[in-house]
């Protein structure tokens, strides 16, 4: 390794016992302050959310590099680690050589000290990551995707590449964004006036996936159990706090799981990414519980310590009819379930994480498993305090004959969907999965409340920058 990869960061910095030893830190300025003898600059690499206090004798400085040391500005320091006299760090820098790498102006860098809104931060997304909030939830993401490779790894899943660009638009999943090489303003047209999709670069009509599921299956019919980790796109209208037009989902698909082996998974797997939050993350979740969100550790606590809740879509029904409660939309089976109402089961009567099963077949995909009672099928969400549903899977139906039928139901052509059909007509078997949304994971254990505020690029309707 360089002599750069082994430098420590600010993180050993801060936890490092030795002292008056020579170190070399390199990171952006947050704040300079002091007097005219002497400078004290928080120095900030994104290694923590702490910052290592650099002490410079203003004698010893060429004036004009110190005044360019401004909040924003890059910079490299060598100088000796010391007990720092101040309280609020058990370290610092008394620096002897600056370097200056970058400027910040100060009249246009627009991260000034602090207080600005979360909205205004979303316009400088190519900034924002540089202040304690949004390194916060970098590292917890970066943590929980870590988590999330080693929870499957440790538990003999296979990690599958399933592609972004599909022909099939049978998931039902949402609406979809084509993908065309085709002259929108004026395309090929066959005999009936129709897009000639046979000259489109894939010889057909194209979109970005909505999900890795169907793929998934064929991984798990091979390799017992498969998941996907991988990016997912949405064209769906919806300008609320929990959607994205492009987000990442998690897509386990376990061959010889049933429902009930489903919901364990679902159920472990989200206790164990929680408490890997809490047993690495600790810095940054106080920083975001004192800041955003006061009661996030001890509802993340609260999740890791108690089993959740597994209950009946109709029982589900049948408590939100009778909660007395004015929802703004209506309750009734057969309808589906909006985040208000799944959030009142959560948060109101049952006070835990909820999984919801056996929903009526209409509303949910195709290829869920058809219940014995004809009219429901075996599907499975769970829904999470202040989230609403985080995940959401099923059984999958083995029967051909069931599948082809729910397939018509759907005005889904068996021919479009032949490799599909060929998994239950060669060595089928039962098989489960389910998908969760990693930016839903993200707010829950950040205590966030705009799921744009923890992905490092939104895309949402009319919203493409950077
Ligand atoms: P919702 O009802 O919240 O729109 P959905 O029923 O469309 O969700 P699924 O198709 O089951 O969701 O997708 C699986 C998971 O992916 C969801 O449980 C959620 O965590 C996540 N998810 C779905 N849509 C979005 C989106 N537009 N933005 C971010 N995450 C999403
Ligand atoms: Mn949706």
């Amino acid at each position: 390794m360089s002599k750069e990869a082994d430098r420590p960061k600010v993180a050993d910095l801060l936890k490092c016992a030795e002292r008056g030893v020579e170190v070399t830190v390199k990171g952006w300025v947050r704040t300079k302050r002091g007097n005219k003898n002497v400078a004290f600059i928080a120095v900030n690499d994104g290694s923590t959310i702490h910052n290592l206090q650099v002490v410079a004798d203003v004698a010893s400085f060429d004036e004009e590099l110190l005044k360019q040391v401004t909040t924003g500005s890059c910079i490299r320091v060598v100088g000796t680690l010391v007990d720092s006299l101040g309280s609020g760090q058990p370290v610092e820098v008394q620096a002897r050589e600056i370097e200056l790498y970058g400027g910040a102006d100060p009249e246009t860098y627009p991260l000034q000290k602090k207080g600005h809104t979360l909205e205004f931060l979303r316009e400088i997304a190519h900034l924002r990551p540089r202040t304690n909030t949004f390194g916060a939830v970098r590292r917890m993401s970066h943590a929980m995707a870590f988590a999330i490779h080693k929870y499957f790894n440790d538990h003999g899943f296979y990690y599958l590449h399933t592609p972004l660009i599909t022909a099939s638009d049978a998931e039902g999943a949402g609406a979809m964004f084509q993908v065309t090489t085709l002259d929108i303003a004026n395309p090929p047209r066959t005999e009936d006036g129709s897009i000639d999709y046979t000259q489109d670069f894939f010889g057909k009509q194209c979109n970005l996936t909505v999900s890795g599921q169907l793929e998934g299956e064929i991984g798990a019919m091979a390799l017992s159990k498969i998941y996907t980790f991988g990016p997912t796109f949405r064209a769906e209208n919806s300008n609320t706090p929990r959607h994205l037009a492009e987000f990442w989902m998690i897509e386990p698909e376990m061959a010889f799981y049933e429902l009930e082996d489903n919901m364990d998974l679902a159920e472990d797997f989200l206790k164990y990414l929680i408490r890997y939050a809490l047993e690495n993350c600790m810095d940054d979740l106080e920083f975001l519980n004192k800041m955003y969100d006061n009661d996030l550790i001890e509802r993340l606590k609260f999740v890791t310590d108690n089993d959740f809740v597994r209950l009946d879509y109709g029982e589900g029904i049948e408590i939100l009819s009778q909660s007395g409660m004015k929802f703004e939309f209506p309750v009734a089976w057969g309808l589906d379930l909006q985040s208000e109402h799944e959030r009142y089961l959560v948060e109101q009567h049952f006070k835990k994480p909820v999984i919801l099963i056996n929903y009526p077949k209409e509303i949910k995909a195709f290829y869920m498993k058809l219940n014995a009672d004809g009219r429901t099928v075996r599907a499975m969400d769970v829904l999470f305090p202040k989230i609403g549903e985080i995940i959401g899977g099923s059984e999958r139906e083995t029967d051909l004959d069931l599948l082809q039928t729910r397939m018509s139901d759907y005005g889904i052509r068996p021919e479009d969907m032949w490799w599909y059909l060929d998994l239950r007509r060669f060595g089928s078997a039962p098989h489960s999965g389910f998908g969760l949304g990693f930016e839903r994971l993200l707010l829950f254990v950040t205590g966030m409340s705009n799921i744009r505020d923890v992905i490092p690029f939104p895309r949402t309707p009319k919203n493409a920058e950077f």
